[in-house]
């Protein structure tokens, strides 16, 4: 279970600011399992109950939902440049949701948000291999060989960067261009892009189309959908 500092909790629910919490906690006002708790950084988790002034903080419940990233969105919640983010998108979404990690700011396809951190670090864990799959435009048309030194594992900034799959899906000679789709295990920063630049066929243009069984089937740019109760179970 996560622990999270009790002031925080508080704050989270939306009783009141986190600087207010921490006085609701020094002038005794705050309970945790029906004792009174006036010290600071006592971690709780969400099998805690907690009490300030009597009344139990309402437990917010998990919601887990998949959206259609488009391109030239940032996969946070806010951005202090006033740039479009992912919860933008998800306006009737009253819960506090993230990002289950990221998509670069130009990459469109598929991403998972939800309130559950416990959820979300799980299937970001490397040891839960999720199969995620991309499709990328190139300039160039690669080789066979070329496609099979990504699955070998390239050099990038000091990190050995590798996909689970790699195929060509299409080209076009006269433009000098190629579809390839890639399956990766790991998420790591920009990976698809550094991958690709390394054996200078550089994308210039990359969406995710599948997150282990989950397509975008459906959904335009833009829009998003809850998983089902039986998805969010497959997913764990
Ligand atoms: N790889 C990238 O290069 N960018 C993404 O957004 C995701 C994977």
């Amino acid at each position: 279970k996560q622990e999270e500092r009790l002031q925080k909790v508080i704050a989270q629910s939306g009783v009141t600011s986190r600087r207010k919490a921490e006085q609701l906690i020094l002038d005794g006002k705050v309970k945790v399992n029906d004792k009174i708790v006036t010290e600071m950084g006592v971690k709780v988790t969400s099998n805690d109950k907690v009490e300030v002034d009597g009344v139990p903080l309402e437990k917010e419940e998990f919601v887990y939902y998949l959206l259609y990233k488009p391109k030239g969105v940032i996969s946070s919640v806010k951005d202090d440049k006033g740039r479009k983010v992912v919860t933008d998108f998800l306006p009737e979404v009253e819960e506090r949701i993230f990002p289950v990690g990221r998509l670069d700011y130009d990459t469109s396809g598929l991403l998972l948000l939800t309130n559950d951190g416990e959820f979300a670090n799980q299937l970001m864990h490397p040891s839960k291999e999720i199969n995620k799959v991309y499709v990328a435009k190139v300039k160039g048309i690669p080789h066979k060989k070329d496609l099979l030194k990504l699955r070998k594992g390239v050099q990038s900034d000091g990190e050995k960067l590798k996909a689970v799959n790699v195929s060509m899906i299409s080209n076009d000679k006269d433009k000098k261009t190629s579809i390839i789709e890639l399956t990766l295990h790991e998420g790591k920063n920009r990976q698809v892009r550094r991958m690709l630049e390394a054996i200078d066929f550089p994308v210039m243009k990359l969406k995710r189309e599948q997150y282990s069984f989950l397509t975008l089937h459906g959904l335009n740019a833009g829009e998003y959908r809850a998983l089902t109760p039986k998805e969010v179970n497959q997913l764990r």
